[in-house]
């Protein structure tokens, strides 16, 4: 029998932990993909009006790459291998461990209730459908709760749409995880599309129509919850150490510390991605972490050589809804483009660069080749 790799979670780091371990093992090796949805989500495009068109799905890229795909929710996980799926019980040699993230929220009194989320297509797909029923011709209240990238893309992105006036409330300072100059940018974007921001504002609790934070309450028809990302429950059934989100310990070939024959890759691992920096949960770590995490597990089963996992560059771009979008480098974040040349950056990056290879062979090729996501 071959030895048998199993990669829990069909995002970016999965399906390039799939490519490069089928690129690595051949045919000397049983590559199963376990994910819940038969879609992979683009999820950097959630705050788009149109979340169908974020969906890709996953049938024919996997088993183009040779590899079998399991759609199911993995309900837990053994250190000797094994997974389950509701009834049913999988046993592999090696496991990567790429179940990516969720936005939970804190426990606020009311925001359960009647909190929106764009952490997944199907809650996305929710406020979409919330946000369609108003009455033509009325204007809509949103107060998006969370002042980071996802907030900020989503309440530029509304507040860009006819009829909707947005808030955007955050418990510190808005823009300042953009950089000094970038902070400045996010700022002229939210006032010129009339974005109102109320900051140092703790939510407190939500009803249906207001918000009350330490400022007094503000009026709502929806309230999105964008407050931040936390690694996939399923780390919690590890052994060994964990970071404040969640995140496993890896070491440099992205070995969960602690477990033989575990890798963890994307928004699960705790990575460093320099020797310095500790990867940030995005797709740009997400799809190397993936194709090494998936190499190294593949090289394990075949006594292969294993790789280091580095990235020596780092980039963010935000988009700022009609006004533009922000492009950084670094990880001092130094602006390199704004407006209409940033836009065309966060187009091509979200509809070009982060997507899955048309053809199989192109996939395998890429991660053979050890192309990672080259943004300049
Ligand atoms: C609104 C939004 C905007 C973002 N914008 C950006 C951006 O501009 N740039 C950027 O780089 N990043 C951005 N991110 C972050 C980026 O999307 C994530 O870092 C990236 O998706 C992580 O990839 P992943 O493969 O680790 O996890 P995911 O893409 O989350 O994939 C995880 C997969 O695992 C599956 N799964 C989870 N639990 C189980 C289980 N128990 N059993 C089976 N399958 C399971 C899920 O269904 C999913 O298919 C954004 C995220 C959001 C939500």
């Amino acid at each position: 029998m071959k030895p048998r790799l199993i990669i829990i979670g069909g995002g970016f780091a999965g399906l390039w932990a799939t490519a490069a371990a089928r690129a690595r093992g051949g045919g000397d090796l049983d590559v199963t993909l376990v994910t819940a949805s038969p879609e992979m989500t683009i999820r950097p495009r959630l705050y788009e009006a149109d979340v169908n068109a974020t969906l890709v799905p996953l049938e024919r890229i996997v088993t183009g790459l040779g590899a079998r795909l399991r759609i199911g929710t993995v309900t837990a996980l053994d250190v000797d291998g094994s997974i389950t799926l509701g009834a049913d019980r999988m046993s592999s040699d090696a496991l990567v461990l790429a179940a990516g993230s969720t936005s939970p929220m804190p426990p606020v009194a009311g925001l359960a209730e009647h909190g929106h989320r764009i952490d997944t297509a199907e809650r996305a797909a929710l406020l979409r459908h919330a946000l369609a029923r108003r009455m033509p011709g009325t204007v809509l209240r949103v107060t998006v709760v969370g002042g980071g990238l996802t907030g900020v893309e989503l309440a530029t992105e509304l507040a860009s749409e006819p009829g909707v006036v947005v808030t955007l409330v955050d418990a510190g300072r808005i823009g300042d995880g953009f950089g000094p100059d970038g902070e400045a940018v996010v700022r002229a974007a939210l006032a010129e599309l009339g974005v109102r921001t109320v900051e140092h504002a703790r939510l407190q609790s939500v009803e249906a129509a207001s918000a009350t934070t330490e400022h007094g309450p503000i009026g709502h028809d929806l309230l999105v919850w964008c407050g931040g990302l936390r690694a996939s429950p399923l780390t919690a059934l590890v052994p060994g150490p964990r970071d404040e989100l969640g995140r496993l310990h890896v070491d440099a070939e992205l070995r969960v510390e602690g477990v033989a024959g575990m890798w963890a890759a994307g928004d699960v691992a705790r990575a460093t991605a320099d020797g310095v920096h500790v990867a940030p949960m995005s797709c740009q770590f997400a799809i190397p972490t993936g194709r090494v995490a998936g190499h190294n597990a593949a090289a394990y089963l075949t006594s292969g050589q294993a790789m280091p996992f580095e990235v020596d560059r780092y980039v963010t771009c935000v988009d700022l809804g009609a006004a533009g979008a922000l492009f950084t480098t670094g990880w001092e974040r130094t602006v390199r483009k704004t407006g209409a040349e940033g836009k065309a950056m966060k187009r091509h990056i979200n509809h070009v660069l982060i997507h899955p290879p048309a053809s199989p062979e192109d996939f395998l090729s890429s991660v053979a080749a050890g192309a990672a996501v080259r943004i300049q």
